[in-house]
């Protein structure tokens, strides 16, 4: 169970973000107890947080891992009987950060210039964000970075802000999302506290904004950033920006704020080639002391989504899942561990996966469902009953539901047996892959 739990970690990260995962899941403490999970946390305030936010997230990931669904029980830590060793009391739920603090915001620790990886679809915007960092307000002022989800905007500013606290220690940072300029914008009106507001956004030496397009629409935050950029950008204060799309590009964005977004340097980040996937992929395992092989690279390469982040992901499960099982990442563990969670989410429906899977294999659907034990019958609908777990994602009991009223023990069972065929036996693999990619085709 520790196992299983120190292995869910790193995919606990990448669902929970980097900053509610040291706060609240890394200080966790993991025991085994009777085939449950048992979580010990500080205090009872921990315990309602972790159940109400994080509990379902904690369950399935630990379900998916260990291949069958698990308990997991959050317990205050001084309910533990007393011969038991307590855990560490964690007295802050945030701990203090390694490096200098923004004024305004936080910072993601690892995320800096040199932990990112630099090749053609980015090279601009690295260049931009090292040329901010080393003249803050002098050369390119705002500098706007753009480009789609999980391509390392946020890593890119982290890293200009990282380096301006670096070398200048006088230097006043703010590098917060634009929702969060927002909230506290916010509450100063409510609180009747604008020229604390104003002060305070007005004394900094760099204003760092993320995601800026969440501002279209946003009237009221658009004229008070309007009027925080013209303060900050009249005293040669450096202001960057980034956001999911080019300023003309953003509805809903004042044509005043677009013409001073579009006044300084714009740069774009594409999706990374193979080749930057590939060193990205090794930079990331060997900050994490994970071996990866050429070939399993390739697969994860592969598999997984155009994103920087979806290649994170693919090799954290991969890892998760061969830390579990105790075995190597193969290739073959990396193309079963990929099958269902790399690529975007669809709608086949369990009716479309029996019609197709009694198809291949000359079945009747009524066959399929039925309680006939034959091999024959009984492979296919092992078959279709891993297919509706992994691409309809419906739950055990639904499952077992659609196949005859089973038990969903049977349906548990079904699909840990073929996942480990599908590890093992390359023509199973191959048979998953091509139901697998007419079923993806019939969801669009
Ligand atoms: P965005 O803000 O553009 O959505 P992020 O900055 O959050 O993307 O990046 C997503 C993940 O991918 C982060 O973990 C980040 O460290 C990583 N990442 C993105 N680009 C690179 C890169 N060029 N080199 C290393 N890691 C990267
Ligand atoms: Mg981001």
């Amino acid at each position: 169970m520790e196992a299983l739990w120190s292995a869910a970690l790193p995919l606990l990260r990448q669902h929970v973000g980097e900053r509610n995962f040291s706060a609240w899941i890394e200080p966790i403490r993991c025991f085994d107890s009777e085939g449950e999970i048992r979580l010990e946390v500080p205090s009872r305030f921990y315990q309602s947080w972790i159940t109400r936010h994080f509990l379902p997230t904690i369950r399935d990931t630990v379900s998916e891992l260990s291949g069958a669904p698990c308990v997991v029980r959050v317990v205050v830590a001084t309910e533990s009987p007393p011969e038991r060793r307590l855990p560490q009391p964690v007295a802050e739920p945030i701990p203090p950060p390694p490096m200098r603090a923004p004024k305004i915001g936080q910072l993601v620790p690892n995320y800096t210039f040199d932990t990112f990886v630099v090749g053609a679809t980015n090279e601009v915007a690295f260049q931009a964000a090292q040329a901010v960092s080393a003249a803050p307000g002098k050369r390119f002022n705002p500098v706007f970075l753009h480009g789609g989800v999980g391509l390392g905007k946020t890593h890119l500013i982290n890293a200009i802000a990282h380096e301006l606290l670096r070398r200048r220690t006088r230097m006043q940072v703010a590098c917060l999302p634009a929702e969060s300029f927002m909230n506290l914008l916010i509450v100063a009106l409510k609180e009747d506290k604008m020229n604390g507001f104003r002060d305070r956004f007005r004394q900094i030496d760099a204003l760092i904004l993320d995601d800026v397009q969440f501002l279209a629409g946003k009237e009221r935050t658009q004229e008070e950033f309007f009027h925080t950029f013209n303060a900050l950008y009249g005293n040669e204060k450096q202001i960057v920006l980034t956001s999911d799309k080019p300023p003309a590009a953003i509805t809903g964005l004042e044509q005043r704020l677009r013409s001073r977004f579009e006044g300084g340097l714009i740069a774009d980040i594409h999706p990374p080639t193979r080749e930057m996937r590939l060193a990205i992929l090794r930079a990331k395992a060997d900050a994490a002391g994970i071996e990866l092989s050429a070939e399993v690279a390739d697969v994860l390469v592969q598999r997984s989504g155009t994103s920087v982040r979806e290649l994170e992901g693919a090799l954290n499960r991969v890892w998760a899942m061969a830390a579990v099982r105790g075995t190597q990442m193969t290739p073959e563990l990396a193309a079963s561990a990929l099958g269902p969670y790399a690529r975007p989410r669809n709608t086949v429906s369990v009716e479309i996966i029996q019609q197709l899977v009694s198809n291949k294999f000359g079945l009747s659907v009524a066959d399929l469902v039925s309680h006939r034990r034959e091999r024959e019958v009984s492979y296919p609908r092992q078959v279709a009953m891993y297919l509706s777990r992994t691409l309809a994602e419906a739950s055990f009991p639904a499952i077992a539901e659609k196949f005859g009223g089973r038990d969903h023990s049977t349906v548990m069972y079904a699909v840990r047996s073929i996942e480990m065929r599908r590890a093992q036996e390359s023509a199973v693999d191959q048979l998953l892959l091509g139901m697998e990619n007419e079923l993806r085709g019939q969801a669009r």
